[in-house]
């Protein structure tokens, strides 16, 4: 099969034609072997590449993916694999399990032909939904889907009142937009230092867009998909009492927290991925309102590389889609499946 392989860190991705299809990886056995259709390029990517975290090479990445399976048809793949049997996966909250082994991450992923999938549990149908518009839901919609449930009962509660604030208007931050929109009655201000994003930010009915909050604006729910030190403490400073504060960007900033640091009976919460249960009402929510498949540009598999560089250089306006099915490997970057 097809691969697109990072063989070592901090180089380019290697196009293997003659890869082996995949099997369990060490210690486990079973699973199936999914046919993929398309995988999205997550900037988690960019940090397994250049060796912040995952396994070490040879290792195929890419973690939303969508395939066929023969028996449920056209489905996503739920990509965090707990091991289990430990508290966190019996909870359902597989995605922090100390032995998750997530795909294309720890384990070989989507960036190829087939991927291996430990249980057809981790298989969503797809029901309907576009498998390249639908692929970044699997990572960047369901992480920014819990981040925004983290504030959500905050923000019932104060109806029209809310006030939410969502930091970095990229594609994880688009996303959040929107589900404030659909699951809230907050106003949503979006904070981004590119005039472009603050723009798309507007367009996808966030009711303001700004470079700063002005001094003194408060929020109930913050959002930070950025996550380096001056936008978590911005997030400190711009949070109200018995405000939430969801930290999702993996910039490594840290802010005081204790009495004094933080605002009276604030909630602060790292949040990370989604549950399978999540995953499910995410596709529920998508299909109901098509507006939350963000537009997407679909790109060959073979050139995942070009696909990295572009999300690497912020010159990507959308979530990027490799292209696997279709074995479309000229170089039109479209490939008509742009939403
Ligand atoms: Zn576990
Ligand atoms: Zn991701």
């Amino acid at each position: 099969m097809r691969a697109m392989v990072l063989e070592r860190h901090q180089q380019p991705l290697v196009l293997t034609r003659d890869r082996d299809v995949p099997t369990a990886p060490d210690g486990r056995s079973g699973g199936l072997v999914l046919n993929v259709t398309a995988c999205g390029v997550c900037h988690s990517d960019l940090h397994v590449a250049d060796g912040d975290f995952g396994a070490p090479p040879p290792i195929v990445l890419g973690h939303e993916i969508t395939g066929v399976d023969p028996n449920l048809g056209p489905v996503m793949v739920y990509a965090p694999w707990g091991c289990g049997n430990c508290r966190q996966c019996s909870e359902g909250e597989e995605m922090i399990c100390s032995d998750s082994m997530e795909a294309g991450l720890f384990t070989n992923g989507g960036y190829a032909d087939q991927v291996w999938v430990p249980n057809a549990r981790y298989l969503e149908p797809l029901d309907g939904l576009d498998p390249f518009a639908a692929a970044p839901l699997a990572c960047g919609g369901l992480t920014a889907y819990r981040a925004v449930l983290h504030g959500v009962e905050r923000l019932r509660q104060l109806g029209s009142g809310g006030r939410a604030l969502v930091i970095g208007a990229g594609g994880l931050g688009q996303y959040a937009i929107g589900f404030l929109r659909l699951l809230t009655d907050a106003t949503v201000t979006a904070m981004d230092r590119s005039p472009d994003k603050r723009t798309t930010a507007v367009s996808l009915g966030a009711a303001d867009a700004v470079e700063q909050p002005v001094e003194g604006q408060l929020f109930d729910v913050v959002i930070d998909f950025v996550g380096v030190d001056a936008t978590v403490q911005a997030a400190t400073r711009h949070v109200a009492k018995r405000g939430v504060v969801a930290v999702v960007g993996l910039g490594g900033g840290t802010t005081p927290f204790g009495f004094g640091a933080v605002p009276l009976e604030t909630t602060f919460v790292a949040s990370v991925w989604g549950t399978r249960g999540q995953m499910t009402e995410l596709l529920d929510l998508a299909r109901k309102e098509s507006s939350l498949l963000l537009p997407v540009e679909v790109m060959p598999l073979i050139q995942a590389q070009s696909a990295h560089d572009r999300l690497r250089s912020g010159e990507a306006r959308g979530r990027l889609v490799l292209d696997v099915a279709t074995g479309n490997e000229s170089d039109s970057r479209n490939g008509g499946h742009n939403q």
